[in-house]
């Protein structure tokens, strides 16, 4: 990590600095408490479902140490909850030394939402990651020591052959079972597993993933699939269709068949999955359905893309330049009152399946799963 990652002055204890001594709200009253934020745009796969052919960056990558200045500002204002992504993430030289920094801030506010002194005595972040799992393996204990909380691996195969059409890299399953199985032994479980299910491509696995819950020891989550994709004539890719979502309701009739659910309760109001285990209490399935049951009135997100713009939606028509101002030399309370604003324009709900709907301005790979 450069000098200038760990030269930084504290934000002032005062609510200047904070832009208000509110934490973040959006204009409908959402507490914004979770930050995802994307450190580089390239990945090693080539998802038929995400991306094109093409595996490299369109947008740019920020210095580390830019994206500790953010995020610090946006947690002096409220977050909570720092989700590092892409891309993936783990290409990303320098993510261990940022775990590092980031398990060294503490939150704003208290459980009420009073704003306490700024930096210190909160709690420490909740630091989760999302990767493809490719290097997790060799890097699952770095970043448990670094502070690393949790980690969710996408996998959308439980068999080798179906892995590899998905992500069009050969070879790539094993590693991934080898991450998720590092990534446990490291102390970073239970390790949730996102499946995203393409209707006739790998919905036949639903049980089979039931089954991999049960032996390994991870949270399943079955995410529906959303048209974030990147417009593609590769061989393989898919483009987004309603038909092509396979909904929640499905899934739970189908995993009921092959064992009866128990729904479990949700860990909090802001939670997106809705969860199951088994009759026998063995497994956990998660299921989220941004499609077929919105969860956009409990939206807590904000999210940062490599290039370091604001996403206050992943259906957003706009992102707002964060980085730029910072580059002109704004201070950190300019950027805080900055945050503020943008944050007052989130939208109220997306529009997926309405008349009129309109694909955002970037993909998923693009803006941070
Ligand atoms: N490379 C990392 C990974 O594979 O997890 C992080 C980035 S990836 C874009 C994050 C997540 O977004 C993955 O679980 C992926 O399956 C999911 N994803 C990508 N496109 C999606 C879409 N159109 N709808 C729903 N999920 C999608």
């Amino acid at each position: 990590m450069t000098s200038s990652t760990t030269s930084f002055n504290p934000l002032p204890d005062s609510a200047t600095a904070r832009g208000g001594s509110q934490r973040l709200r959006d204009s409908f009253g959402r507490a914004i408490t979770d930050l995802r934020i994307s450190v580089t745009d390239r990945c090693n796969y080539r998802c038929v479902y995400c991306r094109t052919g093409n595996d490299g960056a369109v947008f740019s990558e920020l210095p580390i140490s830019d994206y500790l200045r953010m995020i610090r500002i946006f947690v002096s204002l409220g977050i909570e909850k720092v989700r590092l992504t892409g891309g993936e993430p783990l290409l990303r030289s320098g993510l261990v030394e940022l775990v590092s920094e980031l398990s060294q801030l503490r939150t704003a506010f208290d459980t009420n939402g009073e704003p306490l002194p700024y930096p210190a005595p909160g709690a420490p972040l909740d630091l989760a990651l999302t990767t493809n799992g490719h290097l997790l393996e060799g890097l699952a204990g770095s970043l448990k020591q670094a502070g690393l909380n949790r980690v969710t691996v996408s996998m959308d195969a439980v068999d080798a052959e179906t892995f590899t059409a998905i992500t069009r890299v050969p070879r790539s399953f094993d590693k991934v079972l080898a991450g998720i199985r590092a990534a446990t032994a490291a102390g970073l479980g239970p390790v949730k597993v996102n499946c995203v299910l393409l209707r006739g491509f790998n919905d036949s696995q639903i049980e089979q993933f039931a089954e991999f819950s049960r032996r390994e020891g991870v949270i399943v989550r079955f995410i529906e699939w959303m048209p974030l994709e990147e417009e593609s004539n590769a061989p393989g890719s898919r483009s987004w269709s309603p038909e092509a979502v396979v909904p929640m309701s499905e899934i739970v009739d189908r995993l009921n068949a092959w064992r009866p659910l128990v729904e479990l309760p949700a860990h909090h109001a802001s939670e997106t999955a809705r969860r199951f285990t088994f009759d026998d209490g063995l497994g956990e399935i998660g299921i989220v359905a941004p499609v077929s049951r919105p969860f956009c009135g409990h939206c807590s997100r904000v999210r940062l893309t490599s290039d370091g713009k604001i996403r206050t939606c992943l259906f957003s028509q706009t992102d707002h330049d964060l980085a730029g101002r910072m580059a002109r030399g704004a201070s950190d309370e300019e950027l805080a009152g900055y945050i503020r604003s943008v944050i007052q324009r989130k939208e109220a709900r997306h529009h997926i399946g309405e008349p009129g709907f309109e694909k955002p301005s970037r993909t998923m790979v693009h803006i941070g799963g």
